[in-house]
């Protein structure tokens, strides 16, 4: 069996606004600044599927400057996202995020959360890990004007065949 490992990041910048979207949850009390609607966690993931299966980055398969794109639901990009890397032949084994933010406590939010991410992907939920933190006050992250998110992962090779080295 062969195995991919993926990583991906993603951060957006606050704006004064109403809510920003989680994993498909909005949290009250900001909004933040993007072409799509800008749900770090969902955009990390993304890069972290493509880039365990080399299939690229968003950005190249979801450029901002299309206006297809604009304010898109993150979740439509994902599903198409899974698509294209089981299309070629994998099958996820788990997910590791972990989201950076100062405020607000997503403690209440979480659950559903990780619930949004596990039905997205068609994962039991002990596949799927959902840390959060702060930045301890430091960078744009800590002084409380960005959110950002980090995801690694693992693909598993349905065909089975060792990978060559
Ligand atoms: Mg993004």
């Amino acid at each position: 069996m062969g195995y991919r490992i993926g990583y991906g990041e993603d951060i957006h910048a606050f704006k004064e606004g109403d809510f920003f979207p989680l994993a498909g949850v909005m949290i009250p009390g900001r909004a933040v600044i993007a072409h799509s609607d800008g749900d770090v966690i969902y955009h990390a993931l993304m890069d972290a599927l493509l880039g365990a299966a080399s299939l690229g980055d968003i950005g190249e398969l979801f450029p901002d400057d299309d206006a297809r794109y604009a304010g898109i639901s993150s979740s439509l990009l994902v599903k198409e996202v899974y698509r294209l890397v089981k299309e070629k032949g994998f099958a996820l084994a788990n997910v590791d995020i972990h989201l950076l933010l100062e405020r607000p406590k997503i403690l209440p939010y979480k659950e559903k959360m990780k619930e949004n991410i596990c039905s997205l992907l068609s994962l039991e939920a002990d596949r799927v890990s959902l840390k959060a933190g702060t930045n301890e006050g430091f960078d744009s992250v800590g002084e409380g004007r960005a959110v950002k998110a980090i995801v690694s992962l693992l693909l598993e090779d349905k065909d089975g065949k060792p990978e060559s080295h």
